[in-house]
């Protein structure tokens, strides 16, 4: 359980990341509607999910499958909550994610795509995905790698459940959100390069601390933890960033 105190916060914290959102879609003319928010819950309780989405906040995300499925459980009475995946996933748990997600951001290899079809036809749904992109290169990172975006779409294009829907990232961790800036960029300029917006419509790049210059360069989704929730018991586990 949590107090009224905190579910205000929450409440609190969730309009004034909307008001960042709206305002860096005004300094770049985007129409804020075209920007979704993420709120990521990973490591936080299942009450404040239920503040966040009593506040009427949709979409949230989870980095971890073990968490995915106990917090969906617990949440199943929330009428149109979306869970979106943006951890590093494992083919072998497929079936748990195709059976409660909304949303895989992070699909990374077309071996895991498949994996994902396979369940998809096993449950009889289709499963919008996006493919991450390790755009800075990190050697310990998830994602593919730009050169690799190619082979990751093509093998997509040919499965008849996952539909790509437009790429992600986690750029370098950085104290200087500008420099987010060209990553998010660079995003941008791969998707263009590989069928532009009608083809890969999502863009899903920004965090609690760079999230304007996400929108200023193009997010449509951007997934927000801190901001919202405060901080989690364990800031940065192994892989996450
Ligand atoms: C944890 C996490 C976030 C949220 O980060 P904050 O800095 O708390 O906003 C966003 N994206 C991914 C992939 C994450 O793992």
């Amino acid at each position: 359980m949590i107090d009224d105190g905190r579910r205000h916060a929450v409440a609190a914290s969730l309009q004034a990341v909307r008001a960042r959102i709206d305002a860096a879609c005004a300094a770049c003319g985007r129409e804020p509607g075209e920007v979704r928010l993420v709120a990521v819950s990973k490591f936080h309780d299942d009450a404040s999910v239920r503040a966040a989405f009593d506040a009427g906040q949709r979409a949230f995300g989870e980095n971890y499958v073990q968490e995915l499925c106990a917090k969906s459980a617990a949440l199943a009475d929330c009428s149109g909550i979306e869970w979106h995946v943006i951890g590093h996933l494992q083919r072998n748990k497929a079936r748990d994610v195709v059976a409660r997600a909304a949303m895989v951001h992070t699909v990374d290899s077309a071996r895991l795509a498949a994996a994902l079809d396979r369940q998809c036809a096993e449950q009889g749904r289709s499963l919008p995905v996006l493919v991450q992109v390790n755009v800075g290169a990190e050697s310990q990172k998830s994602g593919c790698a730009p050169d690799e975006l190619s082979a990751v779409l093509d093998a997509c294009a040919g499965l008849s459940h996952v539909r790509v829907r437009g790429l992600m990232t986690v750029p370098p961790e950085t104290d200087e959100a500008a420099e987010s800036l060209r990553y998010f960029e660079m995003l941008a300029t791969l998707r263009d390069a590989h069928g532009g917006r009608s083809a890969l419509p999502e863009l899903s790049m920004g965090m609690t601390h760079d999230l304007e210059h996400a929108v200023r360069a193009g997010a449509t989704l951007v997934r927000v933890g801190t901001a919202i929730f405060g901080a989690r018991a364990h800031p940065s586990p192994a892989g996450e960033r």
